[in-house]
């Protein structure tokens, strides 16, 4: 069993993010298998080595370090241009040349059970004519799935069964860069990854991921989605709900094995303010015991 964490380097870890790689390390752990990181820095504008730097301390501060090298995506650009090449000579792709808002305006129209912000599918069959002015405009394509109303199915260890459809995602950026979905099945696929265990806003969105492993014919790993951890409004954690990150804790005075033992009680692995050491969750950890409500913080907790 080889599990994962793949955070991007856009910024600190939160406590939600540190929450996700703990289980995913003691899920991993607690099989005995592998946990590897692996840096999703495709995006060069908004990733940083400093970002990276300081989101590997963290974790190697709660205990958790990568088995394996450290892989980054922005040093693995061929293998995707590979795999999109496969899919392309294989009639799965076409180019797209809709901006962003474009494509906002026309996937404000509901789309049955897609994933938020799917793709309508405006530029599926361009003519050659077409195509050739919007060529000879300088206009540059983004290239994406031509998918064919599939449904995808799978049990979620965690969420459990879970059915959805999938949308013509976008493979390379118009400024040729690969994205995301296409990125991440090359790589779980090339790290042997068995188990991924990630935050939950992934769900609706990886049957795109799953797609993609059965057009590449890649091993299609087993995923578990887990809650998100919640500010005190009720939306999804983020830098600006307070002292969130190890640093703003640390200069409040709580050490990095407080941090680890709230984590803990957040699932269930210890009373709060117990003191405990990463090892010693190991034997404690049962997927099936984390709570399936999302972990909400309290205005004092910030
Ligand atoms: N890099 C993604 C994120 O931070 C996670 C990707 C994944 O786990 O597949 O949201």
């Amino acid at each position: 069993m080889i599990g994962r964490f793949a955070p991007s380097p856009t910024g600190p870890l939160h406590l939600g993010n540190l929450r996700t790689a703990l289980i995913s390390w003691l899920h991993a752990r607690s099989v005995a298998g592998e946990w590897l990181v692996r840096v999703d820095d495709l995006d060069r504008v908004t990733s940083s080595i400093e970002h990276e730097t300081d989101q590997l301390a963290a974790l190697a501060s709660l205990g958790m370090t990568s088995d394996g090298p450290v892989v980054r995506q922005s040093d693995r650009f061929e293998m995707y241009h590979d795999a999109i090449h496969t899919l392309r000579r294989r009639g799965h792709v076409y180019e797209c040349f809709c901006s962003r808002r474009e494509i906002r305006e026309a996937a404000a129209a509901p789309h049955g059970d897609l994933p938020d912000g799917a793709y309508p599918g405006t530029c599926r069959d361009l003519t050659a004519a077409q195509l050739a002015a919007h060529d000879a405009a300088g206009r540059r394509p983004a290239l994406r799935l031509r998918t064919e109303g599939e449904r995808i199915r799978f049990d979620d260890l965690f969420a459990g069964p879970y059915e959805g459809g999938v949308d013509d995602v976008v493979l390379r950026r118009n400024d040729g860069v690969p994205a995301y979905n296409l990125a991440t099945v090359v790589d779980d696929a090339a790290q042997g990854i068995t188990h991924v265990v990630r935050g939950d806003d992934l769900l609706a969105g990886t049957p795109r991921q799953r797609l993609l492993q059965q057009l590449l014919g890649l091993p299609e790993p087993r995923y578990a989605h887990v809650p998100l951890v919640l500010a005190p409004d009720g939306a999804r954690l983020a830098k600006r709900h307070g002292a969130v990150t190890l640093a703003d804790l640390a200069a409040r005075g709580v050490t990095a094995a407080q941090v680890l033992s709230r984590l803990a009680a957040s699932i269930a692995l210890c009373a709060p303010g117990d003191a405990v050491t990463i090892d010693e969750l190991v034997p404690r950890f049962h997927l099936d015991a984390v709570p399936h409500a999302p972990w909400q913080l309290a205005a004092a907790d910030l």
